[in-house]
């Protein structure tokens, strides 16, 4: 295991690239939508870590409603594991409350699960398998969502 990125909401991510890029001189892999989550996503690498901008696409998104919350900032820490649907059913057996209970598809077209904060010490922790983004992984896994 080890840490795969770390998730920061912002207002708007190209704000956010003049202090992690410009001045800080990270580099951008790369930028995307995931329209099911109403976010556009930047992944920046940090070393063997990556910062993951976050910036919603509505109010009313997951990460719009955290912004009304509590203001830009940390959004979330994500771990990475090589079997996911084995790390939730381990989770599951303990009684953590998981909003994802089978992975969808995140950035990257890597396979992700959240775990909510009340069950990993007020961190909402991300789980992250890569994987090859196949056609098929792909069709599978939006079908089981
Ligand atoms: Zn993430």
């Amino acid at each position: 295991m080890q840490l795969d990125h770390i998730g920061i909401a912002t207002r708007g991510i190209d704000e956010a690239m003049e202090l992690w890029i410009k001045t800080l001189g990270l580099g951008l892999e790369h930028t995307e939508e995931i329209a099911e989550q109403g976010v556009r996503v930047s992944m920046l690498s940090l070393g063997e870590t990556q910062l993951e901008l976050l910036e919603p696409l509505s109010a009313d998104s997951p990460v719009g409603r955290f912004l009304e919350k509590r203001g830009p900032g940390i959004h979330h820490i994500a771990i990475r594991v090589d079997d996911i649907r084995a790390e939730l059913a381990k989770l599951k057996t303990t009684g953590a409350r998981l909003i994802d209970e089978t992975p969808r598809i995140g950035a990257r077209g890597c396979l992700v699960a959240f775990v909510h904060p009340s069950s990993a010490g007020g961190v909402l922790l991300e789980l992250v398998q890569h994987q090859l983004a196949t056609a098929e992984n792909f069709i599978n896994e939006r079908n089981l969502f």
